[in-house]
């Protein structure tokens, strides 16, 4: 098993897959009256939180904890990261209480790979920058499997804000290495040049949401990152909205058997409408709930837990 999970691309398809397979077990637990596992039990959880978080916060929060580890929760706020500490001296004070896991979040791409030079524990990234959001990926493609029954050959668009977006570069990276076909759909000032070829040869890209939706067995909307846009990118969001939301009229051309996704936070209105982010072909509210057993999985088998 490898030790950190700093990027989708630490993932094998067969680690992967041992990924899916467990947080299935760990699943099977959170219909039980009792939810814990002794499985961590005196072991140190960390979540190192830079940036803001609701659902990955509490859902690695509530992972941590189903499997008996002690969790200690950490925010930039209030701290003494404030007070201008370095993540590096941050590491070291966690190192110094001995962590076994630090899970990061941090605006800088590329924080999670800093961070596991310097501490002994391992290492998640919880979202760094514009980069990478790899147990968003896998709580996606544990989605889709559990909704679709499989991977293999499966044709997923992922839409919008592809710029800006650590949950697209993950899923392109995991999905692509478990045999799905993604297409990465939005206006070309939202997609970055060679961005498919850069992450797989088995992405695509499109800027024509509609001639895309009727082939596709999942479509994940993006949130359009506004707080990371200096520039601006598209004319207006309601010509956003035109051209890229996704709404009623849009869902009836996808596939019957088709499902919608998103990771959260939406803006309702603007990447898709609340009919479609409500209707039963959405997953919105199942992706939340398998977030925990997908993080269940990953603390567990990369603090050392056998398949
Ligand atoms: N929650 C996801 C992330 O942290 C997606 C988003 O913020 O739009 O990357």
């Amino acid at each position: 098993m490898i030790k950190h999970l700093r990027s989708a691309a630490d993932l094998d398809a067969a680690t992967a897959t041992l990924i899916l397979d467990t947080a299935a077990e760990m699943a099977a637990l959170a219909g039980r009256e009792v939810k814990k596992l002794p499985t961590l039990r005196g072991r140190t959880v960390v979540n190192l939180f830079y940036e803001d978080s609701t659902r990955t916060r509490i859902s690695f929060e509530a992972a941590a904890k189903r499997l008996s580890a002690d969790v200690i929760n950490f925010s930039a706020k209030g701290s003494s990261v404030s007070k201008g500490e370095s993540l590096k001296d941050t590491a070291l004070t966690l190192q110094a209480m001995g962590a076994d896991a630090v899970v990061i979040r941090h605006a800088a791409s590329g924080a999670p790979h800093r961070l596991a030079s310097w501490v002994d524990g391992s290492v998640i990234n919880a979202g760094d920058g514009t980069h990478e959001h790899p147990t968003q990926a896998l709580l996606d493609a544990y989605t889709m499997r559990s909704r679709l029954g499989r991977l293999d050959g499966l044709r997923v668009a992922i839409v919008g804000d592809v710029l800006h977006s650590r949950v697209a570069r993950s899923n392109v990276l995991l999905l692509t290495t478990l045999g799905a076909h993604v297409t990465l759909v939005g206006p070309p000032t939202l997609i970055p040049l060679n961005i498919a070829d850069a992450l797989s040869p088995a992405a695509k890209v499109s800027y024509d949401l509609d001639s895309v939706l009727p082939d596709m067995d999942v479509v994940m909307m993006l949130r359009v990152q506004t707080e990371r846009m200096q520039d601006s990118y598209f004319p207006s969001a309601r010509e956003y909205s035109r051209r890229y939301g996704l709404d009623l009229a849009r869902m009836r051309r996808m596939p019957e058997h088709a499902i919608v996704m998103h990771p959260g936070p939406m803006n309702r209105g603007m990447e898709i409408t609340p009919e479609v982010a409500d209707s039963s072909r959405s997953t919105i509210v199942e992706q939340v709930a398998n977030g925990v057993s997908a993080r269940m999985a990953v603390l567990y088998l990369l603090l050392g837990g056998k398949a």
